[in-house]
């Protein structure tokens, strides 16, 4: 392609909007426009990154024996009555009405339609184990749609579902799956880790993301020398240190005046943090209850909704915690009788002399001890995982990192079909629900995971299996009919060998046009100006390195094919 007549709008501000290095590059690099609040067009480069990925992507699903299909984005409710998540999937899904006045889910993913297809299309136990996938775009009205496409309202992904008579053969397709992504993640030249991972709204019993490493990553991942590997949200905890045996002493209420915080408290009494219990009013759904934690420990919002079964979890308000729990805000206690159910982190169950606030204005309890002195209605793991926890299969200390969830597989067992009595005929002529499994890749956020891992002050530095094209090829002096000629013999020698070729063939400065190529980010360029051109050279630049070599006019395709080659053995030493 000729710059000259591409559709490439580079810029050169950083766009107001922008907060991590993804989205601010792929906004300068002309690859990405903003229609709306998470709402994106994918320009020309974008969209050669995307096609690239799900090239890859059907390689390695079509390999395993997963076969494409396309289903609708349009879902009557009624369908997602048949799994009962019309009413639990919450504000999340878009919902939409028809002239009939007929309500419909624009689908953020698809159990339910394929599980309606599996119904009454794969009736035999014959037909077992089958996996489909597709790609295509999915709706969610994210609460916080930000970082570009990493978290948008509308985005690219591939799901694939598969059933399976039991949950040896469901197991058998989650590994052959769990490789595919692998090999996916690896081959697009990424860093990634599969991490045991939350069920989510999705459901079912066991599960991995796959997290590519990134500072800007939104999730936490904890990890253990051993090999374990969670995210912080689903890293289970082992015992925190415990004062049991400690001698316990009588409940004692004290003055506290406007000491609220668990900073304001401990420094006020002198007591550590972690001699403090938190009480957490929540409104889930429409009750409230009351979390009770460590206080220097942080709540792990998705263990309270799994615990709670809820779909919607707030934090009450002041005028609401007046209101159900007739405490006041900041001073809110488990001690003596309740109006609402409280529940407390399994850690603090044999701790001793601990503080909490007392129900009343300015004043905390010294000395607590939850099982003499509250009703607590339920012991539960509460707490998100923290770098230092001791991991739960070997006990070691775990170390964190940072990561962008860029897939998840899962097995959803009986959960879809059970709940749309989709069932197939076993050998014995019994209807049995299908066990299922569904996998998941966000394909625009892998394009954007990729620049958040490879780019520098400059710009985009692309795997060359992902990237764009292959090669920049860059003409200084476009005014200088020679010059010109021989790179137009270049672009042609290099596109006949089927190497894909922006050719910056634009009469712009030399500096203009470095710049851009590396916002850009192609891994390698050839640069054709005056002083190389009359010594019969050019240069060759790598874009990751920044590494020079000058080659002879006709080396030119030897070298390049030979650095493609090597870029791709780079990469392919990691797939697995
Ligand atoms: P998250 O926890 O980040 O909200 P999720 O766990 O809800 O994601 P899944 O249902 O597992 O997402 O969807 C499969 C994949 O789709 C994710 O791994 C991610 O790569 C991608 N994805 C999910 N939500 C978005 C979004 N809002 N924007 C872009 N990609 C997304
Ligand atoms: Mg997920």
């Amino acid at each position: 392609m000729r710059f000259s007549r591409a559709f490439i709008p580079t810029l050169k501000e950083k766009p107001a909007e922008a907060e991590i290095p993804s989205h601010t590059l792929m906004i300068r690099s002309g690859m990405l426009r903003k229609l709306g609040s998470g709402i994106y067009s994918y320009l020309p480069l974008a969209k050669k990154v995307i096609n690239h990925i799900e090239t890859i992507v059907r390689e390695e699903l079509d390999a395993i024996g997963c076969q494409e299909i396309l289903m609708p984005v349009l879902h009557p409710r009624e369908l997602w009555e048949m799994s009962g998540r019309w009413a639990v999937y919450g504000p999340e899904l878009m919902r939409l009405t028809d002239r009939h006045d007929r309500e419909f889910a624009l689908g953020p993913t698809h159990e339910e339609v394929i599980t309606l297809i599996a119904k009454y299309d794969i009736k035999s136990y014959k037909k077992l184990p089958i996996n489909l996938y597709q790609i295509q775009t999915k709706f969610r009205d994210e609460i916080r749609p930000r970082f570009g496409v990493m978290r948008s309202r509308e985005f690219i992904m591939k799901d694939a579902y598969s059933f399976h008579k039991d949950k040896k053969s469901l197991q058998k397709t989650y590994e052959d799956m769990y490789n595919a992504y692998s090999r996916i993640f690896a081959r697009c030249g990424l860093k990634s880790v599969a991490v045991e991972a939350d069920v989510g709204a999705i459901g079912g019993s066991s599960s991995h993301e796959f997290m590519v490493l990134a500072e800007t990553g939104e999730s936490e991942v904890l990890h253990c020398e051993c090999g374990y590997a969670a995210t912080s949200e689903n890293a289970k905890i082992t015992a925190l240190d415990c004062n049991e045996h400690d001698e316990m002493i009588k409940l004692e209420k004290v003055y506290t005046p406007e000491r609220k915080s668990v900073e304001e408290v401990s420094a006020f009494l002198g007591v550590l943090p972690k001699k403090l219990i938190k009480t957490i009013v929540y409104k889930a759904d429409d009750n409230f209850v009351a979390i009770l934690i460590r206080g220097d420990r942080e709540i792990n919002p998705v263990k309270v909704a799994n615990f709670l079964q809820c779909v919607n979890l707030e934090f009450a308000t002041e005028d609401e915690i007046a209101e159900f729990t007739h405490s006041t805000a900041g001073f809110v206690g488990p001690v003596g009788k309740k109006s609402i159910k409280l529940y407390a982190d399994l850690n603090l169950k044999f701790m001793r002399n601990m503080v909490t606030g007392a129900d009343e204005k300015d004043h905390h309890y010294k000395n607590v001890h939850l099982e003499r002195d509250a009703h607590i209605d339920a012991w539960q793991d509460f707490i998100q995982a923290e770098k230092g926890d001791k991991c739960p299969k070997c006990g070691k200390a775990m170390s964190s990192f940072r990561g962008i969830e860029v897939g998840q597989v899962f097995q959803l067992g009986d959960k879809y079909s059970t709940a749309m009595e989709a069932t197939y005929d076993a050998e014995d002529g019994s209807a049995i629900p299908y066990q299922m499994g569904c996998y998941g890749i966000g394909i625009t956020r892998t394009m954007a995971a990729s620049i958040e891992q490879f780019h520098d002050k400059d710009g985009i530095i692309w795997p060359i299996s992902i990237s764009p094209y292959d090669v920049e090829l860059i003409n200084l002096s476009p005014s200088d009919e020679d010059i010109t000629e021989f790179c137009d013999n270049v672009y042609e020698l290099l596109q006949d060998e089927f190497i894909d070729v922006l050719y910056d063939d634009r009469d712009e400065k030399a500096g203009f046009k470095f710049k851009d190529a590396d916002l850009i980010g192609i891994p390698i360029h050839i640069i054709v100006g005056k002083k190389s051109f009359e010594q019969e050279m050019v240069e060759i630049k790598i874009r990751k390195t920044g590494e020079k070599i000058t080659c002879a006019f006709d080396d030119i395709l030897n070298r390049i094919t030979m650095l493609i080659d090597k870029m791709y053995d780079e990469i392919n030493k990691n797939v697995t």
